[in-house]
């Protein structure tokens, strides 16, 4: 039997009527749910959404944190149903669920934290006082304020907890009511979650409303206050790059990403930072099938290319690929019928400039949305294009030799190589030779948003490139989409305006006082 998912909209829980979306389980293909968005009044739905604002923007930082207490709270009680509904409709094996599920909590949590640090203030301080004139009493101050519209959450079908958490998070304790837009085909997931968040009573009238299904006509209602946080392809950000320009509204876009893993050319086989790059080279390509925005695409390597080729082909022939639902399954599904077609398609046309190793574009069973984790080599990465340009989002990594006899020289070439990507969301490199890193981190900084550098010091403590922090900024420029969400408090400012104030000090003090702690 299929349920009926429903959409949160003026205060009330509603069907769609009309066309109706399938939801299935990618591994075996059996209809979950249905969902639409047909017969809702867009225009009502923002209207009561801006309605919400006043109250949001009237309560501080700790009352706006013990909302997203309580959200993360209902999370964490309702923690093995969420896992269990990502298991089946997302492709999951339970490793990869919790990733979403405990991403999600600890995220919203983070920012009930922040909250709570910020105390009883309603506005962020962005820096400290200037004296302007002649006397300390002629001041100025920047201030972060909440956008006087709503923020629209559109997000992809990889991470429907995660992706539906940390954009919740931001805008709720920058003081923006939001709408929130799950992928529709893994909607069952962001469809729990908000009902939790709902149920928990603390989220203020208009502060959320869930759309589960399409957009309808909302994005050509939006104007120059409002905010939409997109998550998606490069294709539908740039639909709508142009659609949001005619209206003004603020668009953030988290897109594509030819992610690269590193290795430096001091790094032998039998060291822990070895070690480090192939397990996180390895859970990168499996986990989540491969449907992770910060998933490694190429792995770069010198003179360790064919230890580091043999390593990673018997460590991916050993992964078992087949329904998440069994225990001993290391690898689920992609996520749906179109993905298994773009991915095998992008396996064909990287199969035409690299080697393949191990996997391919055939299917793997014959029910389901099953491909094989997927190596290809190529030698003479500088010649190829599609390993650069075309991010295949599946269980896919190329792996490219850099020549290069100098640890200068290498860190050289691999950046040249790397840069090649256009702009990336992370870029993690494995070395122990502060050299090759000083001259490797400084050259690809500038296209990318965040960088991991991993190293023996750090071999047992961290959780890869591929796991996106509350704590660091995610994001990056160029093909990635040039957004830049979470980062702790910087993830507010795309919820907020900055505004300069500048008068009589004292006055500005009690206009805006600055945060207790901070
Ligand atoms: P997608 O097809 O672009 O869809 C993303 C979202 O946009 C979905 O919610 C979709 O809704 C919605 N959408 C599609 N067309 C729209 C339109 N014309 N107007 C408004 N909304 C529209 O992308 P996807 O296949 O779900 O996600 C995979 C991509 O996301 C990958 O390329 C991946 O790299 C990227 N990604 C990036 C990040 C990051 O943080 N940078 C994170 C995760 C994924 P429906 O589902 O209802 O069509």
């Amino acid at each position: 039997m299929t349920t009926m998912l429903r959409s949160y909209v003026q205060g009330r829980w509603v069907e769609g009527q009309g066309t109706l979306a399938t939801l299935v389980n990618p591994a075996t293909e059996e209809p979950l749910a249905r969902t639409g968005t047909g017969g809702i009044d867009f225009a009502a739905a923002l209207g009561h959404a801006r309605g919400g604002a006043p109250a949001l923007r009237e309560m501080t930082f700790a009352q706006r944190g013990e909302v997203l207490r309580a959200w993360s709270k209902a999370l964490h009680a309702h923690r093995d149903e969420l896992i269990g509904l990502a298991i089946a409709n997302g492709g999951n094996t339970r490793g990869d669920a919790k990733f979403d599920v405990d991403g999600a909590i600890a995220t919203i949590a983070h920012y009930a934290d922040l909250g709570a640090q910020l105390g009883s203030v309603r506005a962020l301080r962005d820096g400290d006082a200037v004296q302007l004139g002649r006397t300390a009493r002629y001041a100025g101050i920047h201030l972060w304020v909440p956008r006087d519209g709503v923020a629209v959450h559109i997000n992809a079908f990889n991470f429907p907890a995660w992706g539906t958490a940390e954009k919740a998070a931001a805008s709720l304790l920058a003081g923006m009511p939001i709408i929130s837009k799950p992928a529709t085909s893994t909607a069952l997931v962001a469809s729990r979650l908000a009902e939790l968040g709902i149920e928990t009573g603390a989220l203020p009238p208009g502060s959320f409303t869930f759309l589960a299904g399409g957009p309808g006509d909302l994005l050509d209602r939006l104007g120059p206050q409002d905010v939409v946080a997109f998550t998606g392809s490069s294709q539908t950000a740039a639909k709508l790059r142009e659609q949001l320009a005619r209206r003004g509204a603020r668009l953030n876009v988290e897109a594509d990403s030819l992610n690269a893993a590193v290795l430096g050319p001091d790094v032998t086989p039998d060291s822990a930072t070895w070690d480090l790059f192939v397990a996180d080279v390895v859970r990168d390509i499996i986990q989540k099938a491969g449907q992770k925005c910060t998933a490694v695409r190429r792995i770069f390597a010198g003179p360790q290319l064919d230890a580091v080729q043999e390593a990673l082909v018997e460590r991916l022939s050993a992964v078992k690929v087949g329904d998440p639902a069994r225990s001993e399954i290391g690898m689920g599904p992609l996520s749906t019928a179109d993905q298994l077609r773009d991915v095998r398609a992008g396996i064909g046309k990287l199969a035409r400039e690299a080697e393949t190793l191990i996997g391919g574009d055939k299917s793997v069973e014959t029910k389901g949305y099953f491909v094989a984790p997927t190596l290809l080599l190529a030698r003479d990465p500088a010649a190829a294009a599609a390993v650069h340009r075309d991010e295949v989002f599946g269980p896919v990594a190329t792996l490219c030799a850099v020549p290069g006899d100098s640890a200068q020289a290498a860190a050289q070439l691999a950046a040249g190589l790397v840069q090649r990507g256009g702009g990336g969301l992370v870029c993690s490199v494995y070395s122990d030779d502060r050299d090759f890193l000083r001259a490797f981190v400084l050259a690809v900084a500038p296209y990318h948003g965040r960088i991991y550098l991993g190293s023996e010091k750090v071999a047992g403590q961290t959780m890869g490139p591929g796991t996106v922090l509350p704590q660091l900024v995610h994001g990056g420029p160029g093909h990635a989409g040039g957004g830049e969400e979470l980062g702790g408090l910087r993830g507010l400012q795309l919820y907020s305006q900055r505004v300069a104030l500048q008068g009589d000090r004292a006055l500005l003090d009690s206009i805006a006082p600055a945060p207790e702690k901070q």
